[in-house]
């Protein structure tokens, strides 16, 4: 039986890796290695096909905010995928499962937006916001506003307008992006690049980057400022107390629109429905995706203020815009059940005045740690800065990739958590409990200790 077993797997990870390219993977170093198959889960925890059993420390990828094994959500997709598989909602036609998806997410956001507009993913709704704030000034008899302004280390997506959107560097590197009308400017990463300076003025010297780049483009040239309330896929990046005040009253100061990309902090993360709400921000447009459905099924959109929306549906006429899956009601009605039982479960509240308090609590713990420069995080997710000096806070050299190391050792402790570069990152489902956040030190801690033993018999 074992032995049929292993070799079912081995023909699964042949058959992979003839034929599957898998996403931001080199394919032919992957083949090499070979591919972990991941069989099942239910709660924190997945299995793969050997029969190992970890802690999903990363939700999946940052999405499966009520955790595995929901059957309510099965029988809520199920039900919808007999009644109706599909409908378009273009031509006059709709139906009830995303009009009340859009009626409840509506009731969730901030007060001052009222209207959803559906994608496939996140990055799709990033490229609607794009066509979106282009329409608005357009529409406004502004059309030379049409520049976006980002940050350098950004995750948008990976879409043409996503990655251009993004600021990640290696990914403009393939394929001439960013696409023009777009600019990043410096991140509020205090920890990496602002340790010379109190992360107080570091915060203000990097939020006063955008009236800078809004000076020197022209005001009549900006159509908005893009940013995620923490940048996730960045390294878990969360910008010093200052930079959000400084970048609240700068946006007062212009008239540009302001996306928060709340892909990944949307749908309770940071302890509220939505960050905006956690950190007091007022956007024009919120991306979401990941949290919305759990994951379950794929599933993205736009959250529109009135503001762009008055424009945009008392004047602008058609929005030349849309997807064939545009608020798919297979996906609408799992993301229902997913609103459902976070509320149910008061998840959202559960993070801000327990658990999330507790994890990051917990956490600090691993500070004291000789690999460990710094732990930062707020709500349900974190990182773990990795040094290779505790006293100067210098860090690895990059062929020692310690981050990888790490991340290896973490499987090896039975618990996933992501490297980007030496910062170790964790997003856990919301619904993780205290005991099995203990669970989730308890592993990390031993996966550091493991980390300092390969990388000391690798002679550093
Ligand atoms: N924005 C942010 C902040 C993200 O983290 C991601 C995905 N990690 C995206 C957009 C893109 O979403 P998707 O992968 O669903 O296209």
């Amino acid at each position: 039986m074992q032995q049929q077993k292993q070799h079912h797997i081995g023909a699964l990870q042949e058959m992979d890796a003839n034929h599957h390219l898998h996403p931001f993977t080199d394919t032919a170093d992957l083949a090499q290695r070979g591919t972990r198959i991941i069989e099942r889960a239910d709660g924190v925890y997945i299995w793969d096909a050997e029969g190992n059993k970890l802690l999903d420390g990363m939700a999946g990828l940052w999405c499966v905010n009520v955790g595995y094994g929901r059957e309510s959500i099965a029988k809520a997709a199920f039900t919808q995928l007999k009644t109706l598989p599909f409908y378009n909602n273009f031509f006059q036609c709709t139906h009830e499962p995303a009009i009340k998806l859009a009626a409840r997410i509506a009731d969730l956001a901030p007060g001052h937006m009222n209207r959803v507009f559906f994608t496939g993913s996140g990055s799709e709704a990033n490229d609607t916001n794009l066509r979106m704030v282009r329409r608005y000034w357009d529409l406004k008899g502004k059309p030379g506003k049409k520049t976006i302004i980002s940050r350098k280390n950004a995750y948008h997506g990976s879409t043409v307008a996503g990655a251009s959107l993004g600021g990640m560097g290696f990914m403009h590197q393939q394929g001439d992006l960013p696409i023009p009308g777009i600019v990043h400017i410096d991140q509020p990463y205090w920890f990496g690049e602002g340790r010379d300076m109190s992360p107080e003025d570091f915060g203000i010297k990097t939020a006063r980057a955008l009236e800078a780049k809004i000076l020197e483009l022209g005001e009549d040239k900006v159509a908005a400022f893009i940013a995620e309330p923490f940048q996730g896929a960045g390294g878990v990046i969360i910008p010093p107390a200052s930079y959000w005040n400084e970048i609240k009253s700068i946006l007062a100061k212009y008239d540009i629109l302001f996306i928060l990309d709340e892909v990944i902090s949307g749908f309770g993360r940071t302890g509220n429905w939505f960050a905006a709400q956690t950190l007091d921000l007022k956007p024009d447009l919120i991306t979401i995706a990941k949290g919305m459905t759990s994951g379950y099924i794929p599933m993205g959109g736009v959250i529109v203020s009135d503001r762009v929306a008055d424009v945009l549906v008392t004047e602008g006429g058609e929005f030349a815009h849309g997807f064939t899956y545009s608020g798919h009601p297979v996906a609408a009605a799992a993301a229902l059940e997913n609103i459902r039982i976070l509320e149910e479960e008061g998840l959202v509240d559960k993070v801000r005045q327990d658990t999330g308090p507790y994890l990051q609590d917990k956490l600090q713990t691993l500070a004291a740690h000789p690999l460990v420069g710094e732990v930062r995080g707020m709500g349900m997710v974190a990182a773990i800065e990795l040094v290779a000096d505790k006293d100067t806070l210098a860090r690895f050299e990059n062929e020692i990739g310690a981050g990888m190391l790490c991340r290896e050792a973490c499987i090896a402790s039975g618990l996933v958590m992501r490297a980007v570069g030496d910062t170790m990152i964790i997003s856990p489902p919301l619904c993780i409990s205290r005991d099995e956040i203990d669970e989730l030190i308890f592993k990390a801690s031993q996966a550091l200790s493991l980390t300092l033993e390969k990388i000391a018999a690798q002679g550093n």
